[in-house]
């Protein structure tokens, strides 16, 4: 980019209802707005070499601060010319600020006004972070988008609980506004984002929007949420937040989501997100298609000549069968994984740019209405008599899977049984809450859990497990 190119200028190109669709453009390069940012937590986009990344669609990637302090550690990354050249993507870098990984990874936290001091969990090392290290830390790292050092509650911590932390955010982050402001020539070519807390609180979310507001940042984030609380909820809480936030600023729903999160939150006025979900589901045989997500594992694949996607056109859709595919996972080769992660990566590009196009020609709610129509029945089951249309409730991704997979079977084998049609009835009759409990991943074994189509699993979703965690592939919004 040219030197006229400022240091970091949004501009919305259009809208329509609630969405908006327009561009960020920074020194690395123009970020398209609505955006989705793959995850490269240890300074990789896992089972992608960063110029298949870009050829995705991405226009910026995640890298984690939490992770990478601690392997390679930021000062080794500095000595090395920083993140950029050091795993070869010259394009923007969001990092965040280590705050949520802290809370859900790391052993032996102690948070104190100054920060959070804590053992890492790769070799037991003791480390502090405050909003001043965290900020020096993403300074080092050379990121182009820098995130305020924040903390981030459960969302069913008390009332007062979730206040008193959301207040201690907005200190951190006044304290990230003068680390940052501090930081030299990084600050010149940089931006900054602060993170919006308050958890499911309308009140309290406006009051941390002001305070952000007060500060002034670049842009900002929608923290706090897809830690468990579901897709209802979350959409609850998406109805007043990004509205509370500077209407001239980005807004960035961390952790998010599933096709339809995406869908959902542009309708509500969000501009970028984050999420494990289509790289790490694509080292676990999970793929999305436009007509839903499909299990590769499943043997109803194992003859199938097929592309994983008829509308898809990304490189292993053009050369690869589902059959191949489904023979690659079941023997545990690496290029399984490689193949699955690229077609979901393309796949998540093709939505945000078809989100961003219906947005600019002023037919967002009829794309979405379309997408829905087709993700959640999916054109393989053309009678329409199947109930996967339950699915938009569903709060795990492996249950929607095998059950998407389930409907599927049946309908090639040729009739919905009686047998599935007690089960539909069932599941219907079951009630929400009952079925997000057993369905819920912590009461799914692990394999099963680190299949899952939530961006955070098991890490916020309960800390009485830690001990567990510990041992069994915690995750913690990075892609492990
Ligand atoms: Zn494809």
């Amino acid at each position: 980019m040219g030197s006229e190119t400022p240091r970091f200028a949004f501009t919305i190109d259009a809208r329509d209802g609630k969405a908006r669709t327009g561009r960020i453009a920074m020194r690395r390069g123009e970020i398209r707005t609505p955006a989705f940012m793959p995850v490269g937590t240890a300074a990789t986009v896992k089972a992608m070499k960063p110029e298949s990344v870009r050829e995705t669609g991405a226009d910026i990637i995640l890298g984690n601060t939490y992770h990478l302090m601690l392997r390679p550690g930021a000062e080794r990354v500095a000595r090395l010319g920083g993140l950029h050249r050091f795993m070869n993507w010259d394009r923007p870098i969001l990092t965040d600020s280590g705050g949520y990984q802290v809370m859900s990874l790391s052993d032996l936290r102690k948070l104190t006004e100054d920060g959070v001091e804590f053992r890492s969990h790769v070799d037991g090392a003791k480390h502090m972070l405050s909003p001043e290290r965290s900020i020096e830390i993403q300074r080092l790292l050379g990121a182009d988008i820098v995130m305020a050092f924040d903390e981030c509650p459960r969302p069913d911590r008390a009332h007062a609980e979730i206040a008193a932390s959301m207040e201690l955010s907005m200190r951190w982050a006044r304290r990230s506004r003068d680390a940052f402001d501090t930081g030299g020539e990084h600050a010149q070519s940089a931006a900054l984002f602060g993170i919006q807390q308050g958890a499911l609180d309308e009140a309290l979310r406006l009051q941390s929007a002001e305070a952000l507001t007060e500060i002034g940042f670049d842009g900002y984030a929608i923290g706090g949420l897809a830690v468990g609380e579901g897709q209802e909820a979350m959409f609850a809480t998406l109805d007043f937040a990004p509205g509370q936030l500077p209407e001239k600023a980005p807004r960035y729903l961390m952790g998010v989501g599933k096709p339809d999160d995406l869908v959902g939150a542009v309708e509500r006025g969000v501009d970028m997100f984050d999420c494990v979900l289509p790289t790490r589901s694509g080292r676990t045989g999970q793929a999305f298609t436009w007509t839903g997500p499909l299990n590769l594992r499943n043997a109803r694949h194992a003859e199938d000549p097929g592309p994983l996607d008829e509308r898809c056109s990304c490189p292993t859709c053009a050369s690869y069968s589902r059959a191949y595919l489904h023979h690659l996972d079941k023997a545990g080769e690496m290029l399984g994984a490689m193949l699955v992660t690229e077609h979901n990566l393309w796949f998540y590009h093709r939505l945000m740019q078809a989100i961003r196009e219906a947005i600019g020609e002023g037919a967002f709610a009829d794309f979405a209405n379309r997408f829905r129509q087709d993700y959640f029945t999916g054109n393989d089951l053309r009678s329409g008599s199947c109930g996967a249309t339950l699915l938009p409730t569903w709060d795990c991704g492996a249950q929607t899977h095998d059950f998407v997979s389930f409907c599927r079977a049946r309908q090639r084998a040729g009739a919905h049984s009686r047998g599935h049609r007690r089960r539909r009835a069932s599941r219907r009759s079951a009630g929400r809450e009952v079925r997000r409990a057993r369905d819920h991943p912590q009461h799914q074994p692990l394999a099963r859990r680190q299949a899952g189509s939530d961006c955070r699993p098991a890490a916020r979703r309960g800390r009485k497990r830690a001990g567990h965690r510990a041992r069994a592939g915690r995750s913690g919004g990075a892609d492990l």
